[in-house]
């Protein structure tokens, strides 16, 4: 059946190797889910449950790509974040077997306008438009690695040459099967879902005309730029 006006097509990222690319359906994020990184935003690292939030799939920004400073921020943060694409969706999926669920991981950024999310928090609001805006969320292609739960790997982030953020992923309060089995519980996952896994401290502001370089042991790399102010 045609539709009733044209919208943009579904998501997508490359497949490493393959001449094929990815769908891309939704985006959900964990948030404090390395200790040094929620002690660093004024928080209690204790173990609880995990908080998710999510960024439209609008947000994806591909590896290269030279991207505008967003609107309504003074205050653009980058966030380093392994990304864990799903091949298979699920209910209440057990933390054994999650990992049977994973197409593979990509390298990836949740950019925040933390100006907007320190005001929403502060009056106690939704902070979703400190996360889930244009150009919100770069990612590399994706690297396939069906049903390996990765655990362990370095993740860093450089700003202009110079290292902002390192950390690794066994340091994560969270690992990716129980992130994956926590969010099942409250959702049914679906194939083409994108788990952004949390950030290492490091978290900083990012300027227009700034060069951005990811990195994940056993992953890949991400490079994006910001176009200068005009
Ligand atoms: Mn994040």
């Amino acid at each position: 059946m045609s539709l009733l006006f044209a919208v943009p097509p579904a998501a997508t990222i490359p497949v490493a190797g393959q001449d094929v690319r990815c769908g891309i359906g939704r985006i959900f994020c964990v948030g404090r889910n390395y200790a040094e990184h929620v002690r660093e935003m004024g928080g209690d690292p204790a173990r609880g449950t995990p908080i998710f939030f999510d960024k439209s799939p609008s947000c994806l920004v591909e590896d290269g790509a030279r991207i505008a400073y967003p609107p309504a921020t003074l205050d653009l943060h980058h966030e380093i974040e392994l990304g864990v694409v799903l091949s298979e969706g699920g209910r209440d999926v057990s933390e054994a077997d999650a990992a049977r669920l994973i197409a593979g991981y990509t390298v990836a950024l949740d950019m925040t306008r933390r100006d907007l999310q320190a005001a929403a928090k502060k009056g106690g609001k939704p902070w979703d438009m400190a996360k889930s805006f244009d150009h919100a969320a770069p990612c590399s292609m994706l690297i396939p690695m069906p049903g390996v739960a990765l655990e362990q790997g370095a993740i860093t982030l450089d700003v202009n040459g110079e290292r902002r953020q390192t950390g690794d992923l066994a340091q994560m309060i969270w690992s990716v099967s129980e992130t994956i089995a926590s969010l099942s519980k409250l959702l049914a996952l679906m194939p083409g879902d994108m788990l952004l896994t949390g950030t290492p401290s490091g978290v900083g502001p990012v300027a227009p005309g700034d060069s951005l370089h990811g990195a994940i042991e056993g992953v890949g790399t991400l490079s994006v730029s910001y176009a200068e102010a005009v």
